[in-house]
C-alpha cells in the first residue's frame, strides 16, 4: 500500500514538473519559438553567427568557452538541441574530429553534414595542411585566425540563415554587411601593424601550431611545440625541437594560448630563459565579460598583444 502511494506521488510530481516546464517555455519567453534555433560547435562560430543572426536567432554553443573543440563529449542538452535545431554550424577542416565527436553526434541525432540544415562555415576557404610526419595531408582547422577567412565564415552564415529563414533575408544581409566592414578594417590594420616590425623579429611561438593561416595573412613566421591539439602534447622530443628553433632564430618572446595548459610553454621558457609575453586566443573566445569574448575582440587582442610583446622584447 505504502509503495503504491509512493509511486503515485512520484508520478504526480513528474507530471507537475512537466507542466511547469511547458509553462515556462510558453510564458517565460514568448517569442522563443519564433526565433531560428541554431546550434554551433564552439564559441567562435557562436559569436560570428550571433552577429549575422542578431535578434532573429537563438544560438546554443556546445564546447564551453575556454575549452578545446578538437575533442569533446556532448552533454544530453547538446544532443537534444542538435536534434531540434533549425540550423547546425560546424567548422570542418578536421577541427571537430579529435574523437569524431561531431560525426557521432550527427549520427545520434539523425542529421547529416552533407545537406541542410548542417552547414560547414569554412566552406570556400583555401585549406592548409599539417606537416607532422604521419599527419601530412590532414587539413589544419584554424582558418578563422586569418580575418579574411572569418569574413568567408560570416558570408556562409548569412547565406545559410537566408536559406532557412528567407523572410528575414534583408536583416541578415544588412547585419553581414556591417560586420564584414568591421572585419575588413581590422584585417587591413593588422597587416599594416605587423609590416612595421622588422622581418627578422616577426616570430610567433605558441604551444599548438594554430597560426598557419594567421602567419600567412599577416606575414609573421610561426613555431610551435606540437602541431595540433589532437595529438601528444609537450613530449620531450617536441620540447627539444622548439628549443632548438628558439635558439637558432634568436627568438625573444613566447606566447601561451588561453585554452591550453601552460605547463609545456613554461618548461620551454625556463629552459631557454625566454619569457612568456602574454596569452593569445586560438580555439576559444574569452569567457563572457572578459577580454576576447567576441571574435573581433579576440583578434584585436591577439594582434595587439603579439605586436606589443615582440616590440617590447626586441633586441
Ligand atoms: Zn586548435
Amino acid at each position: 500500500m505504502l509503495k503504491k502511494i509512493y509511486l503515485l506521488l512520484v508520478g504526480l510530481s513528474v507530471a507537475l514538473l512537466l507542466v511547469a516546464c511547458n509553462g515556462e517555455k510558453s510564458s517565460g519567453d514568448g517569442d522563443r519559438s519564433d526565433k531560428v534555433q541554431v546550434v554551433t560547435t564552439y564559441s567562435i562560430l557562436y559569436d560570428i553567427v550571433k552577429n549575422i543572426g542578431g535578434d532573429q536567432v537563438e544560438v546554443h554553443s556546445m564546447v564551453p568557452f575556454g575549452a578545446n573543440p578538437h575533442e569533446f563529449d556532448p552533454l544530453p542538452e547538446d544532443v537534444k538541441k542538435t536534434a531540434d535545431a533549425d540550423v547546425v554550424f560546424y567548422n570542418g577542416l578536421n577541427l571537430e574530429a579529435g574523437n569524431s565527436w561531431f560525426e557521432k553526434l550527427l549520427g545520434t541525432t539523425g542529421k547529416s553534414d552533407e545537406d541542410a540544415p548542417v552547414f560547414r562555415l569554412s566552406e570556400g576557404v583555401e585549406p592548409k595542411y599539417l606537416t607532422t610526419k604521419g599527419k601530412e595531408g590532414q587539413e589544419d582547422p584554424h582558418a578563422w585566425l586569418n580575418i579574411e577567412n572569418g569574413i568567408q565564415y560570416a558570408k556562409n552564415a548569412r547565406d545559410a540563415l537566408i536559406k532557412v529563414d528567407p523572410d528575414n533575408k534583408k536583416v541578415y544581409e544588412k547585419n553581414a554587411e556591417d560586420y564584414i566592414k568591421e572585419l575588413s578594417a581590422l584585417h587591413e590594420k593588422a597587416k599594416k601593424g605587423f609590416a612595421k616590425i622588422p622581418e627578422n623579429e616577426r616570430y610567433l611561438i605558441t604551444s599548438e601550431g594554430a597560426f598557419k593561416y594567421f602567419s600567412d595573412a599577416y606575414n609573421i613566421k610561426a613555431g610551435y611545440i606540437w602541431e595540433i591539439n589532437a595529438e601528444n602534447q609537450g613530449s620531450p622530443d617536441q620540447i627539444r625541437q622548439v628549443i632548438d628553433l628558439i635558439n637558432k632564430k634568436d627568438i625573444n618572446v613566447l606566447f601561451v594560448e588561453t585554452s591550453i595548459d601552460p605547463r609545456s610553454m613554461e618548461t620551454v621558457s625556463r629552459e631557454t630563459g625566454v619569457p612568456i609575453g602574454g596569452k593569445v586566443f586560438t580555439d576559444s573566445l574569452g569567457k563572457p565579460g572578459e577580454d576576447g569574448d567576441t571574435y573581433i575582440g579576440m583578434m584585436k587582442w591577439n594582434i595587439k598583444t603579439i605586436a606589443e610583446q615582440i616590440n617590447k622584447h626586441s633586441k
